[in-house]
Parts: C-alpha cells; structure tokens; sequence
C-alpha cells in the first residue's frame, strides 16, 4: 500500500520534512493537493492565489514525471476527497506537515479521526516554523504573550537539528507510479488570474543594508518573499540559514513564528480582540468612508499610496501596512476586523496569524501591541520614510494636483477623537 503525502503550504519537493518522512517510511508515496472547498467558496473565481498554486502545482506535475508520478490534484471538502481517495487507494498512512492556524488544527483532527476510523496512520511533522510554538514557553509553562523575552528564547532554541536539511528531493524514488491529470482551472470553477511572486534568496547586499533600508517603501530593501513562505514554495530553515548573520532580518522571520504562536495558543484572536477590553471600543464604521479607504482616496496621499498598491499590485510595503492599518482604526475609527478582512481578500501574502498580529498591533488591541495612545502622524511619517515622495508619486501621480481629493478628516481632530474614543471603552474595563 502507498502512504499519501497531503500538500498543504508547503508547495516544494526540497527539504519538505513532512515528505521526507513519508518518502523514508518503505512504502511508495502518493502526492494529494486538496483545494479544500471550505476555503476557496469564500473566494472570486479568478482569486489571484488560486492561480498562483495552480501554476506551482503545475511546476511539481512536471517535475516528478521522471519518477513515472504525478501529482493527485482534488476539489471538494477534505473528509469527503479523504473517503473517496481511501477507498480507491487504500493507504497505509497520510503523512503531511503541521498547520497551526486554528480552522486548520481543526480539520486534521478531523482527518486524523477518519483515518483511526480506516485504520490508516496519520503522521504531521513540524515544517512551516523552526521551533514549535509548544518549545517556548515561559517558565510556567504558559505561552509568552510578548515578543521580546519570546524572541530571545526562539533564537536560543535554534540548533543543529532544528536547522538541519531535510533532503526530501533525494528520495523522490520513492513517489508512487500513476499518471493522474491535473484538472482544468476552469472545471473547479476558478478563472486564470496569474501573479508572479519573489522566490530568489536575497543578495547579501539587500541583507547587509535591511536594518536601514527595510522602512522606505520607495527602496527595495526587503526581500519579497512573504508570499513564498506563506505557501511554502521555499523552506523556512533554508532562508533562515542564509541569512544567519543578519539579525534583523532573522528577527522579522521570528515575527512570523510569534504570531504563529499566538494564535495556535489564543485562538480566540481570530474574531476577538488579544485583549477584551479593546471590544469596547465604539467604531464608528462609517461605509462611505471605509470605501474611501479602500479605494486609496482618503487624501493622505502616503494612506492613498499604499491602498492603491494594495489593489493593484497584492503586496504593500510592511511600513505602510503600518500606516494603513492604523489610520483606519485611529482617524476613521473603524474596526480592525474591517481592515484584515480587506487585507486578507487583496494580499497575495494573506497569512492568517501575520495579518490578524499586524491588525491588533495597529489597533492597541493584541498582544504587545503598540500603546493606544500612540496614534501615527501620516505626514511625519512621510517625512521620515518617503521624504522625496517617490512612493507616494509612484501610485498618486496626481497628489499635488488640484484633482487630488480634500483630507477625509482632520488629523488633529481624529487623533483627539481617537484617543476620547480608546480611553472611555478602557475605561468601562
Ligand atoms: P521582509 O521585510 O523581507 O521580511 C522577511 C519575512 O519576514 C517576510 O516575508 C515575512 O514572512 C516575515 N515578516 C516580516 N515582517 C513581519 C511582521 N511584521 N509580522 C510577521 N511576519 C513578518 N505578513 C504576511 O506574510 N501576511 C500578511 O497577511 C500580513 N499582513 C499584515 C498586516 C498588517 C496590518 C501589518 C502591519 C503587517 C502584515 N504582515 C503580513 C507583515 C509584513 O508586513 C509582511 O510580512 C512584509 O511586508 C512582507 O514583505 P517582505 O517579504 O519583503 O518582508
């Protein structure tokens, strides 16, 4: 019998550990993808991700040919793919890599119970992180709810084995024999709406210069990759690896692990505030003027610049993420959960627990989030990281012209109305 390996985010044949494991486990080995209809009937036909999986899946079709495999690509809710496919190839395990986002977690118990219902193994290996979130934790053995003291452990925890290879590309002997053919976009419903990501390693240049580069949206100084990690195109640990002499880099990698970390201990981030009281707080939630946001047309041209390349590229540069998200939730009042759902329709890179800790933290509410008092001056901050306006030129070419739109509010005001608003729902606490 052949075991399966389940694809999941982690789109690669090199140092895939969970496929690793599976293609060392003396059976054959059978790759499954599910687009998993619990996730995608949420989404536009032509989602530019569906795209963007499709043609990696595509890649991995092609390249395990040689090995007279292929890739079996399915559509529909996991349990009901799982039944169907245990039926016909009757495997002796399902093997894939661990997901700690909360719907995740859910549906592999799930799997795991129907297999134990099949008798079937189910094994999941740690890959997407390198320390699991259950190897740091305070000396209680609670879950640390701040970055730094976390940060510091996670970067002791590194050793050998967490960093080691896992040369999943060396085995491919192993795959399973069987010529499946992909099935057309177009039969699951999905149009073609290719997006090119960043999948290259950074030049040490980028990587020596990140530190002060990395907050000017006009400079390449970062490295582009967080759609690649979000699917697993590329390996966490290689990345890590090569960039183990840039710290601050290294430190934005452990930025994606903490959130990670936080939402597989407090799930409840998901829907909630980290921190209740911040659901106290009286959005106001105006439509007009969240559509105005949206659209990149509030009149702060560095707001207007970073929504407009939101829309039209998939990516925003993480200092204006900053700027965008805090404008909505501190001058417009509005929910951050407004926010992240808009972010996690537009970004090629939407990752759950990143976005959900990038909000929170905007928004005073998460954990370790910037205080609520402190409320970002869109014009100082284009004066400190788009002094020439070379970003902001670039997607509001008309923003020194009489065309440009009149400031949706007053910053003045909205910091004074933010802060009235944030102290009396802290208040109530
Ligand atoms: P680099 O600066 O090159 O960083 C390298 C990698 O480190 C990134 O690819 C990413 O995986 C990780 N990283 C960097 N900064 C952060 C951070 N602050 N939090 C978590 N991980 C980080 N990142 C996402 O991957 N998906 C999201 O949906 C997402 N939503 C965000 C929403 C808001 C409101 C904010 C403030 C930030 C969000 N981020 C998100 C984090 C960050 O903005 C992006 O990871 C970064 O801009 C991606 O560009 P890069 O790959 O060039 O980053």
């Amino acid at each position: 019998a052949p075991v399966l390996f389940w694809l999941r985010r982690d789109l690669r044949l090199t140092d895939n550990r969970g496929l690793f494991e599976a293609l060392n486990s003396g059976h054959k080995v059978q790759l499954l993808f599910i687009f998993d209809t619990d996730i995608t009937d949420e989404l536009p036909a032509d989602d530019h991700r569906i795209s963007l999986i499709y043609d990696q899946l595509k890649l991995l079709h092609e390249a395990v040919k040689p090995y007279n495999s292929s890739l079996l690509v399915k559509y529909g809710r996991p349990a009901e793919v799982f039944r169907e496919v245990f039926e016909r190839l009757k495997p002796a395990a399902v093997y894939t890599n661990e997901d700690y986002e909360p719907y995740a977690v859910e549906r592999d118990e799930h799997i795991a119970q129907l297999c134990d219902e099949y008798s079937i193994g189910f094994e999941k290996f740690k890959d997407q992180v390198i320390v699991h979130p259950r190897d740091v934790l305070k000396k209680d053995g609670k879950p640390y709810t701040v970055f730094t003291p976390w940060s510091k452990k996670w970067f002791a925890a590194f050793d050998a084995e967490r960093l080691s290879i896992y040369h999943s590309e060396q085995h491919l002997q192993q795959l399973a024999p069987g010529n499946y053919e992909l099935p057309k976009l177009d039969a699951m419903g999905f149009q073609y709406n290719p997006r090119e990501i960043q999948t290259e390693f950074p030049a040490s240049g980028l990587l020596k210069n990140y530190d002060d580069q990395r907050n000017f949206p006009a400079v390449p100084g970062t490295s582009r990759l967080s759609a690649a990690l979000r699917f697993g195109f590329i390996s966490i640990r290689k990345l890590a690896k090569h960039a183990a002499a840039y710290g601050t880099f290294l430190n934005e990698l452990a930025w994606r692990e903490f959130y990670m970390m936080i939402i597989y201990y407090f799930p409840h981030v998901v829907s909630k505030s980290f921190k209740p009281q911040y659901d106290n707080i009286r959005w106001r939630n105006n439509e007009d003027e969240f559509a105005r946001w949206c659209q990149g047309s509030t009149g702060y041209p560095i707001v207007d610049a970073g929504m407009r390349e939101l829309n039209q590229s998939g990516y925003m540069h993480n200092r204006v993420r900053m700027i965008t998200a805090s404008f909505l939730t501190k001058h417009l009042l509005i929910d951050w959960r407004w926010g992240e759902a808009y972010f996690a329709q537009k970004l090629t890179d939407y990752e759950l627990a990143s976005n959900n800790g990038g909000w929170q933290w905007a928004a005073g509410s998460g954990c370790d989030a910037a205080p609520y008092f402190r409320v970002f001056n869109p014009e100082l901050q284009t004066k400190k990281f788009d002094p020439r306006f070379s970003y902001i030129k670039k997607w509001v070419p008309e923003y020194d012209t009489f065309n440009y739109v009149k400031p949706i509010v007053d910053h003045k005001f909205a910091r004074e109305r933010a802060l009235n608003t944030y102290k009396s729902a802290l208040k109530k606490a």
